[in-house]
């Protein structure tokens, strides 16, 4: 499926000012239709004001909205084949979960027949029909963000928009739903948009993620791609830890603090930065071949699954798997293979 078909959405020189503030700023992005899709991004660049454009609560400066190849920027909220998970789930606290998931289908008139069964489909594949007659304060975190969820999906939008919907559920429970939603999301096989500031999030559920920075996108591509790949420092650093490593080009590399470090690809500037992440830096009794750095360590921290080492020289953070026990003072050789070493595009 594509931008062209059904829930296919396409964002075309989106430009929103308030006031002063450039709050989205040149945004043209695809997302083809079935893609779960998330705008990522520190607080205050402009992804909530995206999504409220997409859903029709704001209306944009400059720009156009197209779903399945039409022309929607400006039609009116309620007409858009678009519906809202909002952060606060806006339940209505008076009225039972049946109540709550039917309202939108009541409000339009659906026969009682038809709202028993499409209410009944969405409470069942939420794991929700046992709750069906509890009102929202009867329920936990969780079990009140599915039932948000329930009464946007039982409108069956063709694109469904999720205003991080997680952020008010405890770490462990938020791991849970983020996977549910995914799930959810194959199942339905409709498009979903999320918002999100919490990049474990985003990697998790994502087809593909815009990382989003002072109202623009400044990178997108499936979570490994900008994971892998990052192309500034800022996404470098806001997508999981890095090692950024400044240096000089000289023949066949940088001239580094470190000292001399092969590159794999010739960089676009004569001065600027490479990034490694630390679990990509190995560790060796002996020196290595290449890119070998005799590493002491400084501090240990114990993370469950594996170590964070902060080692001199550096500071630079590596991740050590091993069941060898680290202490500080201890030294050990570190390679930073070359095709390892991420060449960052700004300088
Ligand atoms: P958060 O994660 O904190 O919600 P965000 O990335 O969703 O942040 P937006 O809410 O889109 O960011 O806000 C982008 C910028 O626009 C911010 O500087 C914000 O203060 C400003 N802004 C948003 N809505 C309004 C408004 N109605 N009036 C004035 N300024 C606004």
């Amino acid at each position: 499926m594509d931008s062209e078909s059904g829930g296919g959405l396409v964002l075309q020189g989106m430009n929103k000012h308030f006031g002063r503030v450039h709050a989205v700023r040149d945004v043209s992005l695809e997302v083809p239709a079935g893609e779960f899709f998330t705008l990522l991004g520190p607080s205050g660049c402009g992804k909530t004001t995206l999504l409220r454009i997409i859903a029709g609560l704001e209306m944009p400066d400059e720009g156009r909205v197209l779903l399945g190849g039409k022309d929607i920027t400006d039609l009116p909220a309620t007409r858009r084949q678009v519906n809202t998970v909002f952060q606060s789930y806006a339940l209505f606290p008076h009225l039972t979960v049946f109540e709550n998931v039917a309202f939108g289908l009541r409000s339009r008139k659906f026969p009682q027949d038809e709202i028993n069964e499409r209410v009944g489909k969405r409470l069942e594949m939420l794991g929700l029909e046992e709750m069906a007659q509890r009102r929202p304060d009867q329920l936990s975190g969780g079990q009140k963000q599915r039932v948000a969820l329930a009464r946007a999906l039982v409108n069956e939008p063709e694109v469904l928009l999720l205003d991080e919907p997680m952020s008010a559920l405890d770490a462990k429970l938020r791991a849970q739903v983020q996977v549910e939603l995914r799930r959810l999301q194959q199942k339905l096989g409709r498009t979903f948009i999320l918002v999100t500031h919490d990049q474990d999030e985003a990697m998790v559920v994502s087809d593909r993620i815009a990382v989003m920075r002072d109202g623009a996108v400044i990178q997108s591509g499936t979570p490994e791609e900008v994971y892998d790949a990052p192309r500034t420092r800022f996404v470098a650093e806001f997508l999981g830890a890095a090692n950024l490593i400044s240096g000089k080009v000289v023949d066949g590399g940088l001239q580094t603090e470190l000292g001399f470090l092969h590159l794999e690809e010739t960089p676009p500037w004569s001065q600027g930065t490479v990034a490694i992440r630390p679990e990509w830096i190995r560790l060796h009794e002996s020196p290595p071949a290449q890119n070998g750095i005799r590493g002491r360590v400084r501090e240990v921290i114990f993370r469950g699954t594996d170590y964070d080492l902060w080692m001199e020289p550096g500071p630079l953070r590596v991740r050590s798997h091993t069941y060898k026990h680290f202490k500080p003072g201890d030294e050990i050789w570190l390679e930073l293979a070359p095709d390892e070493l991420v060449v960052l595009h700004e300088a």
